[in-house]
């Protein structure tokens, strides 16, 4: 079995007769040589990961590496909790669920890297946000993590994850069509429903610069996670109404891979671009690391 890009895995999907995540389990299977059983246990133990990890900045009180960012994710809660959310409940619970990844990513808690560290929150954000909605069963919600490892192998191929090698577009990017997809599966639409989503979700943040301040995963890195996990809602809900992208999933691939190369190493992770380079940005630098 080959899956080597968005057409592939649609032509996969077509001739099995089978959703995106049940192709993505037999390719698990076809790839490790291992049972099916052995590769959903292993889907599902991220999923408890991440469920952890949602919450954690909620409930805890995190000691964060950096001190730029922290609280945030409690904040948006109080403010879901006594308010009427401007962004509706399903968005603002997975904005806050987004927010505490990050937290506890800058706290070096335990948190799913998918795709990075930077991106970890979009993906559990947006599948518990749901979960809470929809009242999603763990299946569905370890379905959507093997559609959006679909999405993201695809990406991996053909332009990058990395805000080192192609901006912040790679990272949360990247992650926001991989739960763009995820949610279209979910919510039952079709694979190729679930890849309109992902190639809008891309094209949304197509260029994002990656120019972490003082180095670390927190600033502008965590509201990101946020734009990342609204904007996947979105997606998938403009691909679920059947709203098609214009330009095709591979296309918008290798355009983010074309405008990443073309992006000044700058403002690929090295810090010396963008809101790393602000005044403030060069003083938080200078107040955290001397
Ligand atoms: S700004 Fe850079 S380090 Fe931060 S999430 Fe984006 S790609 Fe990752």
């Amino acid at each position: 079995m080959q899956i080597r890009n968005g057409e592939d895995l649609i032509s996969l999907c077509r001739e099995k007769k089978l959703p995106i995540h049940q192709l993505m389990l037999e390719y698990e299977c076809f790839k490790s040589g291992k049972e099916p059983a052995a590769v959903y246990e292993e889907m599902r133990s991220h999923l408890l990961v991440m469920k952890k990890s949602v919450y954690q900045g909620l409930n805890e009180k995190l000691t964060l590496k950096g001190k730029i960012i922290g609280g945030e994710a409690k904040k948006l809660q109080r403010r879901s909790q006594n308010a009427k959310p401007v962004c509706g409940y399903t968005m603002s619970r997975a904005i806050s669920f987004a927010l505490s990844v990050t937290e506890v990513n800058a706290a070096m808690g335990r948190i799913v890297a998918a795709p990075t560290a930077g991106s970890c929150g979009v993906l559990p954000g947006v599948l518990f946000g749901l979960a809470e909605t929809f009242e999603l069963q763990e299946d569905r919600q370890v379905e959507g993590l093997f559609t959006a490892g679909a999405v993201g192998l695809v990406i991996a191929k053909n332009a990058s994850l990395s805000g080192a090698a192609g901006g912040c577009q790679a990272e949360i990017g990247s992650a926001s069509a991989m739960a763009a997809a995820a949610v279209v599966e979910i919510m039952n639409g079709s694979p190729e429903q679930a890849l309109h989503a992902g190639a809008i979700a891309i094209k949304n943040l197509l260029g994002l610069v990656c120019d972490p301040v003082a180095g670390l995963v927190e600033v502008p890195c965590s509201k990101r996670n946020v734009v990342g996990t609204a904007n996947a809602l979105t997606a998938a809900e403009m691909a679920l109404a059947g709203i098609e992208s214009a330009i095709p999933f591979d296309e918008v691939v290798t355009a983010m891979y074309q405008v990443g190369c073309a992006l000044p190493p700058t403002l690929r992770e090295t810090s010396e671009g963008g809101l790393a380079v602000t005044p403030t940005g060069r003083r938080l630098k200078k107040e955290i690391l001397g």
